[in-house]
């Protein structure tokens, strides 16, 4: 394989936001969706697994050997936008609060809550990331993607996706996501746009340990309640193992004490649930995706 476009034996802890994790035996970061291509093709032709990271914020990765080829997406960053009709055309590696900016710049309304989503639009379309009522699916008009088996590139209509809370039908089929087409309301109060981006980070910054190595909400909200308050209730706010702790900021956070392992959070994570349900019996599912870990993601 040309050395040039992978890495062998690479450390990810940098490529995650809470700063763990294992060694990949190879690793790529595509400057282009032909070089994601190439490299797939690469993986399938050598029986090698393909895992796809953005950027990692939403990942505890084991701190382990991980086989086969992790490519992040993060260096496919073209973004379109045509501020008349709206429509923007953007790849897998753009950064929500990077699409959330250049959108308030058009006078397009409706990306103001992504502001302070550190994740790319490849990562939040396969989370269905988003806030309490608002996610990337109500602007989604359709996604392209590379099937991980055949190789095949295919454009998929949004009607034909499946979005739930944090949930979409990428996390159940073999679909790598390329790029996306998307469509935002033009002709917007451009000054009232901008305020409103601000104030999200604002608010965001303010009520989350949004410096510090972390992965965002680490359970789902389960039905009618709050992860944060059933980990508040049960007296864990602060509680530590190793170098994981829970924010005393937000109780559904763990941050990454500078010195945490995988194995810290893992525990942490296995103990809150144990907690939860022995107590409340409500079991806590994890938002956070997982590689190198027999957890059933
Ligand atoms: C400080 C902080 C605040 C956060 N706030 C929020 C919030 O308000 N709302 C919210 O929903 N989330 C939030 N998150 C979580 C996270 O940012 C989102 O889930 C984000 O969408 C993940 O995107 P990513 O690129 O980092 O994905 P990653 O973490 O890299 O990957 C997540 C999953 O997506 C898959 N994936 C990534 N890219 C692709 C692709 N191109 N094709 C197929 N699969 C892919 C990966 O395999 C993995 O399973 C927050 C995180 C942090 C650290």
């Amino acid at each position: 394989m040309n050395k040039k476009i992978f890495s062998e034996n690479c450390n990810l802890s940098s490529y995650t936001s809470i700063k763990v994790g294992g060694v990949a035996e190879y690793f790529a970061e595509p400057k282009s969706i032909e070089e994601l291509s190439y490299l797939m093709k690469w993986a399938n032709l050598n029986k090698q697994r393909c895992q796809i990271i953005g950027a990692g914020s939403n990942l505890l990765i084991n701190n382990t050997f991980i086989k086969g080829l992790v490519m992040c997406t993060k260096k496919l960053k073209s973004l379109k936008i045509d501020p008349y009709s709206g429509i923007v055309e953007a790849e897998a590696g753009v950064m929500l609060p990077t699409l959330s900016n250049a959108l308030a710049k058009n006078g397009l309304q409706g990306g103001e809550w992504a502001v302070g989503i550190p994740g790319t639009l490849g990562g939040a379309i396969y989370m269905n990331a988003g806030t309490s009522n608002i996610s990337l699916a109500k602007n989604l008009i359709s996604v392209k993607v590379i099937n991980n088996k055949t190789n095949e590139e295919l454009e998929i209509k949004k009607k034909d996706i499946t979005f739930e809370y944090r949930f979409s039908s990428f996390q159940i089929n073999d679909l790598t996501i390329i790029s996306a087409r998307l469509h935002f309301e033009p002709n917007g109060d451009l000054e009232q746009i901008i305020q409103t981006t601000k104030n999200n980070l604002k608010v965001k910054t303010e009520t989350q340990p949004y410096h510090l190595p972390s992965f965002g909400s680490v359970f789902k909200n389960p039905e009618n309640n709050y992860a944060a308050k059933l980990i508040d209730d049960m007296g864990l706010k602060g509680y530590r193992i190793g170098g994981a702790e829970i924010s005393t900021m937000h109780s559904n956070f763990i941050i990454n004490n500078s010195s945490a392992s995988s194995k810290d959070i893992y525990e942490l994570i296995t103990l809150i649930q144990q907690k939860v349900l022995q107590k409340k019996g409500i079991y806590l599912q994890p938002e956070v995706r997982m590689i190198g870990f027999d957890y059933p993601n």
